[in-house]
Parts: C-alpha cells; sequence; structure tokens
C-alpha cells in the first residue's frame, strides 16, 4: 500500500510543481505587464433603450499574453486579487480608460469594475480621485460596478467606502444583479444608483417564463427606489424591445457591439443612428 501511495505522491509532485511555477511565472508577467500598461481597457457601449442612444461604455481589461495568447479576464483578475496585483491593475486600466474617453464626446461616460476585495481598502477612493485628478478627468463621467459579493462580508466599511464615492460625484452601479443571496438588503442599505441585472436572467428570458417576471420584479424595485436599471447580455433585437417596452432603461451586449478597441469607439459613435 505504502509503495502504491508514494508512487501516487510522486506522480502528482511534478506537476503539482509545473502548475504552481506557472501560476508564479503568470503572476510576474502580470505583474510586468500591468506596470507598463499592456493589460488594456476595451470598450462595450451602454445603450439607452428608449431612443438607442448610447450614453457610455462598460470598461473590461483585456491581456494578451506574448506565449500563452489572450487570456480570459476571469482568470488574470483572479491571479491579480491573489497576487495582491488589483489595487495596481484597477489604477493603470482607469488611467488609460480615462486617458481614452478624454477624446469623446463629454457627455459619453465609462463604467469601471471594481473587484471585491477592493472594497475593504478604505485608501481607495483617495487612489481613485488621484488617478481622476492627474487625468483632469471629471468624476461625474465616471461610474464604478461593484458585485453584490462585495457587500456582505465587511458592509461598515464597503459602505463608507461607497459614500465617498457618491460624495464625489461618482455613480455606482451593482453588477450581476440577481446572483446574489442578499440583493433586496443591499438596495435599501448601500448608496447604490443602479443596478445591471445578470445576463444570465437576460439570456433565458424567452425560454422560461420565470426570468421574465423577475426581471419585470426587478425593474418595479428598483423604480421605487429611484434607481435606474442596465439589462446586460442582450443578444437579440427581440430582446432590447421587449426590455424597453417594460421600462427598462439601459441595456448592453453583442446586439449593440461586442467589447472594441478605443480607436474603434469614435467610429462606433458617428456611425450609431439613434432609434
Ligand atoms: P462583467 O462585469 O459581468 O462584464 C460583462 C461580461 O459579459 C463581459 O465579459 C462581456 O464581454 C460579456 N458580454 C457582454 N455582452 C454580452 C452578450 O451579449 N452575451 C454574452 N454571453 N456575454 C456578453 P468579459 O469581458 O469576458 O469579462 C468577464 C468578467 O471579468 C467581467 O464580468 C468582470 O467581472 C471581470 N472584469 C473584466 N474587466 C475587469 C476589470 O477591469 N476589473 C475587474 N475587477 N474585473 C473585470
Ligand atoms: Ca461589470
Ligand atoms: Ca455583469
Ligand atoms: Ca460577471
Amino acid at each position: 500500500y505504502r509503495a502504491k501511495g508514494t508512487g501516487t505522491y510522486r506522480f502528482f509532485e511534478p506537476a503539482m510543481d509545473r502548475e504552481l511555477k506557472q501560476s508564479q511565472r503568470l503572476q510576474r508577467d502580470l505583474h510586468n505587464a500591468i506596470a507598463a500598461d499592456a493589460v488594456i481597457p476595451h470598450y462595450q457601449p451602454l445603450v439607452r433603450l428608449k431612443d438607442g442612444v448610447v450614453v457610455g461604455f462598460e470598461v473590461l481589461a483585456r491581456w494578451n499574453h506574448p506565449m500563452l495568447g489572450s487570456i480570459s479576464p476571469e482568470v488574470f483578475i483572479s491571479i491579480a486579487e491573489d497576487a495582491g496585483l488589483i489595487g495596481q491593475l484597477t489604477q493603470s486600466i482607469l488611467k488609460q480608460a480615462c486617458v481614452d474617453a478624454s477624446k469623446w464626446p463629454d457627455q459619453i461616460k465609462i463604467a469601471v469594475n471594481l473587484s471585491p476585495i477592493q472594497l475593504k481598502d478604505t485608501t481607495l477612493p483617495d487612489q481613485i480621485l488621484h488617478t481622476l485628478k492627474i487625468s483632469r478627468f471629471p468624476p461625474q463621467r465616471l461610474e464604478l460596478e461593484i458585485t453584490e459579493t462585495a457587500l456582505v462580508n465587511d458592509n461598515r466599511t464597503a459602505n463608507a467606502i461607497l459614500s465617498r464615492f457618491r460624495a464625489m460625484g461618482i455613480d455606482i452601479a451593482l453588477d450581476d444583479f440577481g446572483t446574489g443571496y442578499s440583493s433586496l438588503q443591499n438596495l435599501r442599505m448601500f448608496p447604490v444608483t443602479k443596478l445591471k441585472i445578470d445576463k444570465s436572467f437576460v439570456r433565458s428570458m424567452s425560454l422560461d417564463a420565470n426570468s421574465k417576471k423577475l426581471i419585470s420584479g426587478i425593474l418595479a424595485l428598483s423604480r421605487s427606489l429611484g434607481i435606474t436599471t442596465t439589462a446586460e447580455g442582450i443578444e437579440e433585437a427581440a430582446e432590447a424591445e421587449y426590455l424597453r417596452s417594460i421600462g427598462c432603461d439601459f441595456g448592453q451586449g453583442y446586439c449593440y457591439a461586442k467589447p472594441m478597441k478605443a480607436d474603434d469607439v469614435p467610429r462606433f459613435l458617428t456611425v450609431q443612428v439613434p432609434a
């Protein structure tokens, strides 16, 4: 038995070692990429449903690794969180997005994602403010997207941080709404100005009557709280039309555009014809 166990152990050891080394290698590569602003923002339009006007863009990070090619943000964001690099990554993405968006019309907003662990860091508002100042970018043009998981653990700290953002004129969107477990409580307790209905509800809307009811319920709720609603993951024009007809304010999804490079935004804005 022992021989077998040892064999198994020996078999796994080099594999674990390789994985560990690869992850250290990836951490180092990611660290260098962030420092060089080589993790870059792409932009996906946020569209006002009632008239089809583009009101802003969500900023989505992209990393093209020199050897491994394009790595999914879900993967490198979690590496950045584990390696203590998420603060630097956010600042780099925000800085680049401010430079890009400064070339676009003033009314176009940018929505930047925050990682849940960043809402434990009370220096975050000052860091963001600093980056906005050196970029000469008005806080009123920035929206921050947070997920509900950020709010469950240390809700006093999170609340204090969000209140400071609100005082600076920055909007707060609650992302992936409906996938967390304490959604209603969060809307009441935190200074949220917008909620984003998770794409899983929109994707299942045409197949499943319950998803439709749920979306209607979320819309009624946000109306009663005076906050606006964005539906994400809209892929079909019929979905956009239905969501508009039930009073959803904004939409986002492949139906309008996939996330695009900064260079493609000005042309997208000129060809965009209001409905
Ligand atoms: P998210 O914040 O929920 O972003 C929306 C995701 O849905 C994006 O995936 C976007 O490309 C995708 N999407 C947009 N429209 C459609 C559609 O019509 N259909 C479908 N099926 N998907 C659609 P992406 O870019 O792969 O990003 C994945 C996640 O990675 C994001 O989810 C966000 O949680 C995280 N992420 C991306 N960039 C950043 C960042 O700069 N900072 C942080 N902290 N997280 C980021
Ligand atoms: Ca988001
Ligand atoms: Ca989302
Ligand atoms: Ca998500």
